[in-house]
Order: C-alpha cells, then structure tokens, then sequence
C-alpha cells in the first residue's frame, strides 16, 4: 500500500492534529497518521470504570487551551461544548483549610482577605499586573522563542522597569514569590499549586511561570472541560484537520521516517502503509523514539545525537479515575463546586515531596491534583453520581519496589489521603481505575516513564535547550523533517502552540523553498 502527500504528521496529539491542521488549511495535502485506534493523543475519554460514567484518562482541564491563539483560530469555541467551573481551581494547605479561585477576580481577592487581611490586595495586585503584563509574557512564552512580536507586545505593556520586575519575578522560585506576595499559607499554595502538575521543586530557580500560568489562567479563562469528556476536543481537533482537507488514518504505527539524501522524504508504517511526503515530514512523537528508533542515528550528527540521548523525562503520574455515587465532601470551604482541588499540604511539603519522588521515594504525603469534571458537566455519570480525576507525581522506578507489586499499596496512601482532605470520600467509590506509569506509556509512547510533559521541565530542557540546545525552532538536522511534538519549546499542556510554530516554520521554509 502506498500514498502520496504534501506533508505527513506522524501522531495525532493535539499538537500533530493543530499542525496538520493550518497545512491543511494552507491548502496543503495532509495525512495525519496515529498508531491508536482514537485519534487525540493524551486528550482521549472512556468509560474506565461503571455504566453510564465517562472519565478523561489522560488531560481533563483546558484552561491553557482557552487561553491559546489556537482556541480562537481553529473555532474550537464552535466545535466544541464547553463547561466552566463556579470556582475553577482551589488548594488545600490541610483539612478545612483552603483557598479557591473564584470566577470573579473580586470574589477571589474577597476570600483571601477573609483568610489573611492583605491577601485580598495582593490578589488583586497580581491580577491587575496579568491582565495589563502577565498574559502579553505568558504570550512570549508560548510563541516560538524570539519572537519580535509578541516580545514587543509584552514589552510595550510593561515598560522597561515592569519588564525588569517580571524577568526577576520569572528567575525567582515559586516559594520565594508566594511568601514574597502572600501573607497566608493558604494564599501561598493556591499561587504555586501549578507546580504540583509538573516534575519542578516550588523550591528551583524559574519555577514562578508555571505557577502563575495555572493561577492566573484560571481566575482570567476558568479551567473548561468539554460536554461529554476530553475526547469530544480530540474530536474537534481531527474535526478542524479534515474540514480542512486533511486525512486523519488511525491504526497506523510509523516505525520508519524514510530518509534518502539527508532529506525525509515519507514514512513507513508497521502494516505495510508507506505514505511519501512531497514536502515535509512532521513528528508529534518524542526524540530519543524519533530520531533513534525511527530515523535512525546513521543519518545525524554526533553532536545532535549526543544531545537526544542526553534528553531526560521527568517523573511519573499515578492516575487514579474514580467513579463516586455521591459529591466528593470535601473539608473545605465551597470545594464542592470547584473545578480542580490541589491537596499540597504547605510550601514545604510541596517542596519534600518533589524532592522524594526526584530521589526515587514514594512520598508519604503525596500533592494530589483531584479533577471534579461532573461538577460542571453531569452528563458524565448517572444522577447524582460523579466522576473524580487525580494525578499525582510519582517516581517512575520506586525504591520500594516494582509498580505492580506496590501499586495496590500506595493507591491506598492516595485513598487515606484523600479521606482525611474528602471525610467519607473512599465509602462512595462505585468503580475505580488505576494506571501506573508504565501503563500510561504503553497507551501513549509520548508518555515515557509516565511524564505527562514529554520532558522534564527543568530549566536546562527549557526555552531554546529544547529538545536539543539549538535545536529549538522545530527544524531538525534532517531536511524536510520537523518536530512537533510537547518534547519541543513550548513543552507539555493542552494548549496546541507546538503543532502552531511548528506548521508556522514549515509553511515559512516552504516559501524560501527549503521544503
Ligand atoms: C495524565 C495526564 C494529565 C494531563 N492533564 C492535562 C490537563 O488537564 N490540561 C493540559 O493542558 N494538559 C494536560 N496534560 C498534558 C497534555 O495532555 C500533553 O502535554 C499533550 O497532550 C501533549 O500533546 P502532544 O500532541 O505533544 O502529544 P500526545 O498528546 O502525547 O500525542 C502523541 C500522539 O502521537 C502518537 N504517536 C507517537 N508515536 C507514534 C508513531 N510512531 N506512529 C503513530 N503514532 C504515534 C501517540 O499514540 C499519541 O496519540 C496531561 C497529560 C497526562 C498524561
């Protein structure tokens, strides 16, 4: 079997679905091809556990995805129905205290005074510098690196102390910018609960962005989940590829970027599929797969090699779905209504226990990310029921054991801890689903060790080090094939800026005819 295509995208995440969305649109022939049987990577939702419940068991929350300039350009507004939450995002420092973002910034500010008097303010004071600087420097962020425009954008909005300020601000740790700005440990951890979805210590240098992405994302674009579950995104994703032109083929595993005189020129596939691509080959898949499984390291050079097989994961999720016959009951002031509740404990558990699972160690006191999708979207289970999504980070090769010896162990740790943020939560659990880090990768191979961020997110794998130092505008050394996957700038998260600047490249080296 064989075809022919202006561009083939190997992988159907939500990064290979939006590129191949804008060549589609470019007027390009697109053939997007994805190893599993549903297209949409790590935005995918099943019934993993009881009749008439649907969970997401991968992605669930698309606030960064609202914020996206993909949102807006590839309608999905349209194309998907859209669920918010009362209170999108709250954290829990222990049982009964907690802090919540409220859909209205005043309400949230109102909250905090009542915890700690000046905690309102300063609420207030970092959502006034968002709304004016932050959102223009979470642009910057996204948008491929150096680029002039949305660096002027920011820059304007700032001004040249303001651009100071957030550089220093950006450099800071995540703890050090929450004491400098909260009073309250309450306030603290509802700023740096971001950190809690990546494999950073709230104690590393530049961890405060992705703090303030999820902190302030939330109270500006709420955390929305989609009507149906996750998969009805992936769906307006492949919706947006094929309105287009494109072709979306699933059940079809690429184990070959064919290569003839430095230059990729298609792919093969495991069942006997070889698509040519005319004019380029896009890689929603992660580097050390790509570029020594399936091009090979005979066509690269020493020094691009060197850096991919220095290319380094970050920690693992344990991700718990569970099917609830009743509302969670959390210890916590209006927890019921909100979106996404983050069990931290304080800054410095936070920062023991990212410190654990980095040294191969359970932690005792695990940060729990706890999704109540059914909150704002009852049509995922029966009446009355409702669905609970949790991720937490673990080490991928514990030192007390193999995950199926233990894993029936620390579910329990996750369950008592749960019990005592959620008194009564464990008795109304009708159905349960349980995967590992191993098992999450063999669903999805970008999940390797169960990193949900294709790549650690420290500082050395960031910005223009990723995924390779130099190596960081989508291009690779093989001509005509690009990567487009979270493992390149600007890294994991459901926000589609990768498939973005990566077509965006694509489409510019076509006109200077370099593709
Ligand atoms: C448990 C979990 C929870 C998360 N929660 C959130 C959240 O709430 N909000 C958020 O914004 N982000 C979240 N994320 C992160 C987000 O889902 C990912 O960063 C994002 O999906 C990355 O998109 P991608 O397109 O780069 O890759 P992926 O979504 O991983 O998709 C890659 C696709 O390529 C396919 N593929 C790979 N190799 C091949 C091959 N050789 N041939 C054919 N197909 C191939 C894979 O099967 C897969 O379908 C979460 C991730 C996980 C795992």
């Amino acid at each position: 079997m064989s075809d022919t295509a202006d561009a083939v995208v190997i992988g159907s995440g939500p990064n290979g679905l939006v590129a191949a969305a804008m060549l589609a649109r470019a007027g390009w022939s697109v053939t997007v091809l994805e190893r599993n049987e549903v297209a949409g990577g790590a935005v995918a939702s099943a019934s993993l556990t009881e009749p008439g419940y649907v969970h997401d068991p991968f992605s669930a929350f698309y606030g960064l995805m609202h914020f996206s300039p993909v949102f807006r350009e590839l309608e999905l507004y349209r194309r998907v129905r859209w669920a918010s939450f009362e209170l999108p995002a709250g954290a829990m420092v222990g049982p009964g205290r907690s802090a919540a973002v409220r859909t209205d910034p005043a309400l949230t500010s109102a909250a905090l005074a009542g915890i700690k008097g000046e905690d309102g303010a300063a609420w207030t004071d970092l959502y006034g510098w968002w709304t004016k600087v932050g959102r223009r420097f979470l642009n910057v962020i996204l948008n491929p690196v150096g680029a002039v425009g949305p660096t002027l954008q920011f820059v304007g909005a700032a001004g040249v102390r303001g651009t100071i300020d957030t550089t220093r601000m950006s450099l800071a740790s995540a703890a050090t910018v929450a004491r400098e700005r909260f009073t309250s440990e309450e306030a603290r951890v509802l700023f740096a609960a971001g950190i809690s979805h990546s494999d950073v210590n709230v104690n590393d240098a530049a961890s405060t962005p992705g703090a303030i992405a999820l902190a302030m994302v939330a109270q500006s674009h709420n955390m929305p989940v989609p009507v149906g579950g996750a998969g009805r995104l992936a769906e307006g994703l492949v919706s947006a590829v094929t309105d287009a032109g494109g072709r979306v083929l699933t059940g079809h595993e690429v184990t070959r970027v064919v290569v003839e005189g430095k230059r990729a020129v298609g792919v093969e596939t495991a069942a006997g599929l070889s698509v040519r691509a005319k004019r380029a080959v896009l890689a929603d898949a992660g580097p050390p797969r790509l570029f020594l499984g399936l091009v090979g390291a005979e066509h690269l050079p020493f020094s691009f090699l060197a850096g991919i097989r220095r290319f380094r994961y970050g920690s693992g999720i344990f991700k718990v779905d569970l099917a609830l016959d009743g509302p969670a009951g959390w210890d916590g002031e209006d927890l019921d209504r909100c979106g996404v509740i983050h069990v931290l404990g304080d800054l410095d558990n936070m920062a023991r226990t990212s410190t654990q699972v980095a040294t191969g160690e359970l932690p005792d006191e695990p940060m729990l990310v706890v999704g109540q999708p059914t909150v704002a979207d009852p049509s995922r289970a029966p009446d009355g029921g409702h669905v609970i999504w949790l991720e937490t980070h673990v080490p991928p090769r514990p030192k007390e054991g193999a995950w199926p010896q233990i894993r029936e162990q620390y579910l329990e740790r996750v369950l008592d801890r749960l019990d005592r943020h959620a008194p009564g939560l464990p008795s109304r659990i009708v159905g349960q689903a349980v995967h590992t880090p191993q098992d999450l990768e063999a669903a999805n191979p970008n999940l390797v060790d169960g990193d949900l961020g294709g790549g650690s997110n420290s500082l050395d794998q960031q910005l223009v080090f990723r995924p390779v130092p130099g190596w960081f505008r989508y291009s690779t050394p093989i001509r005509g094939l690009y990567l487009c996957s979270a493992s390149t700038h600007p890294g994991g998260g459901v926000h589609g800026m990768v498939g973005r600047n990566c077509a965006k490249r694509v489409l510019r080296d076509a006109v200077i005819r370099r593709v």
